[in-house]
């Protein structure tokens, strides 16, 4: 009989609730790391479960991503706000997946450097950032019908406020997620496709069935209020229309604008470092070939700025943040008119 434990198959993280337990429980992910003053230190990701009576399992996260607020803010307000008796089912909130990042207003960990949207499935051997993608795909995910994970496009890109997804091959959960993603109550909705690479969190939730809902509430350093309203107001019309959270589903009175952006020509990269002026407000509908921005050089006032242009007719969906930018940073996304009648 084999009594010890085999190395890499157990989640070397602690988490300080006991998730099957009914009732409301408040504590954190205690994952194991070192630096030069912590032999023995733990990053702790706050993590709370409100568990009551029967229901489905809604896994909410928000934080992936640090440089990205408006979802932090609002799983910090439903985890001083709810009761176990709001629910029906299980919710489980993760109002930062990276709270260091989140600290340092970054994108990346600054424990490991890296992406967390780009370390799944994880590995229980690896960096603080890397463990913890591997619990959540192993102990998390498992037990969670729907996964929400909210971003914006951080400093780097700044979205139309959408509620997006991928189109996944299963007809049942494609359809499960298109009414889902219509639930969060945006104008506009919006099918992505994964042109920077793999790895990402959604990915590894829908591989295992789940309902995923994700979100690019706007982007950069500058949040509108309106910005977080929706998307308070959205999520928690989503956790509604889920029935884990007790209450009236609302319905827009006008339907949600679908577009896709799936060809990766609708991705516009800074095809020379420099200066970035962009042309065209979030939102406007371009036509194929028009001045989507232009790269300006400022060691060299003479040369004339080199065009981005739009690959076909669309909407811009989203512009680039900084305006000093690097030869392959995306700088823009033409999004097309897409009818919700076809997608399911
Ligand atoms: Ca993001």
């Amino acid at each position: 009989m084999f009594l010890g434990y085999a190395i890499g198959t157990v989640s070397s993280i602690h988490s300080t609730i006991d998730l099957a337990q009914a009732g409301a429980h408040y504590g954190h992910l205690a994952i194991p790391y070192s630096y030069n003053l912590g032999g023995w230190a733990n990053l702790q990701v706050p993590i709370a479960s409100l568990r009551n009576g029967e229901g489905p399992t809604v896994l909410l996260m928000a934080g992936n991503h640090g440089d990205e607020y408006p979802g932090q803010v609002a799983i910090l307000k439903l985890w001083r706000e709810l009761r176990a008796a709001d629910v029906a089912g299980h919710l489980i909130l993760i109002p930062c997946l990276n709270p260091p990042a989140a600290q340092a207003a970054t994108r990346l960990s600054p424990l490991d450097g890296k992406n967390f949207n780009r370390c799944f499935p994880g590995d229980p051997q690896g960096t603080p950032s890397e463990l913890l993608a591997d619990h959540l795909t192993t102990e998390l995910f498992p037990m969670a019908d729907v996964v929400i994970d909210l971003h914006t496009g951080g400093r780097s890109l700044t979205f139309v406020p959408t509620a997006h997804m991928h189109l996944v091959p299963d007809q049942a959960q494609r359809r499960a997620m298109l009414a889902a993603t219509e639930a969060f109550l945006t104008d506009v909705a919006f099918l992505y496709a994964d042109v920077a690479g793999t790895g990402l969190l959604p990915v590894e939730a829908e591989r295992q069935g789940k309902i995923v809902i994700t979100t690019e509430m706007g982007g950069g350093e500058v949040v509108p209020a309106s910005v977080h309203q929706l998307c308070q107001r959205g999520l928690r019309n989503v956790l509604a229309h889920c029935g884990v959270l007790r209450g009236p589903v609302t319905s827009r009175e006008k339907p949600v604008r679908w577009v896709q952006a799936l060809d990766r020509e609708d991705y516009r990269f800074a095809p020379e470092s420099g200066l970035y002026e962009s042309c065209v407000d979030l939102g406007r509908t371009v036509e194929k070939r028009e001045v989507l921005g232009r790269v300006h050089f400022l060691e060299r006032p003479d040369r004339e700025p080199v065009a981005v242009l739009a690959n076909a007719d669309g909407m811009l969906i989203a512009g680039r943040g900084p305006s000093i930018v690097k030869q392959g940073d995306c700088v823009a996304v033409v999004a097309h008119d897409v009818d919700a009648r076809e997608l399911s």
